[in-house]
């Protein structure tokens, strides 16, 4: 009898009775998100249907290989999860073929890089400094240690790639991958023509659209499929799913290289329950109400920089085509550090971000980078994100005055308002 009862507290007992710690940092997680604005643009928030996915059972079953040709028994309903989201995934951009088992958007990266290259084989791909992200070829990453990264930057005076020096950089280089996409470059990228630049010097070209993969899913941004040979993502950020990565082509040439990279090249065991999530996430993306989603993102992006501009703050290439509005704070002689914990104490959360020819320690950076999707997906407007410009803008330009705790104030009355007529997860 002892036994059973045993067996049925580590079924039925809450974290809230078995652990005490995580049970309280969970619960202080939940309320700070409920009680900040958020504006990280790596950020969002997902469907309670996503998190009935990712907290569901299936969570305990093991299996390598793909839909029908597992390594273990027992599969069938992962099959039909899975089979579901890459059916999803090739529905929703418009593709031949969809890999949706990488852990993350890195892991979809690094399987790019064993999919195509050699270790030493050279690549291309946008500076870290002017948006780029570290899994295209840092040095401290694998991608810079094992292969031979060089990077295109952006212009001073325009903050945005200028693709005829681009074009000249590839000629000397010669890399074998020309790579697209970063995580703080708030312009589209012109994808025809970096497509050609490739063709040009017998390139691949990989588009890595992690942070804009909602927006060409929701139909406001240009799609690089149709350019590329192959294009990654996050499901995390403007796709609004779980915390994961998926691989996509226009054709079926990779297939097999793609399977075997992922796995067994460089992942083991799906994340059974994770790949539930991304099909739940993705077959929310197909419907109509997440076209108009995508587009209100554009209109508060819009916005909220026009509206920083007005009052004087120095946006990076001067505006934005996406989610992302990255703050040149350099006229205002403060470090995006220091901006950020002055919007953290006004129940604002963002993050400094090295900005174009950017000081190197992270301490210096001058950039703050915004993002509006989370906040969209709260349901915050044109209204909401033209109050959000003008307390920001004076939070920058009073701090370190002796307006700043008064302002810091007004503020957390401002958000906190926000939130109570936006409540998320009541
Ligand atoms: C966020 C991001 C990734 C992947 O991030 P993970 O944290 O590994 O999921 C990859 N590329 C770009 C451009 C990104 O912004």
């Amino acid at each position: 009898m002892s036994q059973t009862s045993q067996v049925s507290v580590h079924f039925e007992a809450p974290v809230a009775t078995t652990d005490p710690l995580i049970a309280e940092a969970l619960k202080s997680e939940k309320a700070r998100q409920q009680s900040q604005i958020e504006l990280i643009a790596s950020e969002n928030i997902v469907s309670r249907a996503v998190l009935d996915a990712l907290g569901h059972e299936m969570t305990n079953k093991t299996l390598e290989g793909y839909p029908g040709a597992r390594f273990h028994g027992g599969g069938r309903f992962v099959d039909v999860v899975e089979q579901a989201a890459i059916d999803r995934a090739k529905e929703l951009f418009g593709c031949a073929y969809a890999n949706v088992q990488p852990h993350s958007g890195s892991q979809a990266n690094l399987a790019v890089f064993f999919t195509l290259l050699k270790p030493g084989d050279r690549v291309l791909s946008l500076d870290l400094a002017a948006g780029g992200h570290l899994s295209h070829g840092l040095g401290a990453n694998l991608s810079g240690r094992w292969f031979e990264a060089h990077h295109y930057g952006v212009d001073r005076e325009t903050g945005q790639i200028n693709y005829d020096k681009l074009e000249a950089q590839a000629l000397e280089l010669r890399p074998k991958v020309l790579i697209a996409g970063g995580s703080a470059y708030p312009r589209e990228i012109d994808f025809e023509r970096m497509a050609a630049i490739a063709k040009k010097v017998d390139a691949f070209f990989h588009v890595d659209m992690a942070h804009f993969a909602g927006l060409v899913a929701g139909g406001v941004h240009p799609s690089p499929i149709p350019h590329a040979d192959l294009v990654t993502c996050t499901t995390t950020k403007t796709l609004r799913g779980p915390r994961g990565g998926i691989i996509l082509s226009k054709s079926s040439e990779f297939n097999r290289k793609l399977q075997a990279a992922v796995f067994p090249g460089v992942q083991g065991s799906i994340h059974t329950q994770v790949i539930a999530a991304k099909a739940v996430c993705l077959g929310e993306a197909l419907q109509p109400a997440f076209k108009q989603y995508a587009r209100q993102i554009k209109n508060n992006a819009q916005t909220l920089a026009e509206t920083l501009k007005g009052k004087g703050i120095d946006l990076v290439s001067g505006g934005t085509d996406t989610h992302i509005v990255l703050l040149d704070l350099s006229s205002q002689k403060k470090t995006g550090q220091f901006i950020e914990g002055v919007l953290e104490k006004a129940n604002i959360t963002a993050n400094k971000n090295p900005i174009p020819f950017d000081a190197k320690r992270p301490a210096d950076w001058v950039g703050l980078r915004l993002g509006v999707s989370a906040a969209t997906t709260r349901g915050l407007k044109e209204p909401e994100f033209t109050k959000l410009g003008e307390v920001i803008s004076s939070l920058i330009l009073s701090a370190e005055t002796d307006q700043e705790a008064s302002v810091i104030e007004q503020t957390k009355q401002v958000t906190a308002e926000l939130c109570n007529s936006f409540p998320i997860y009541s």
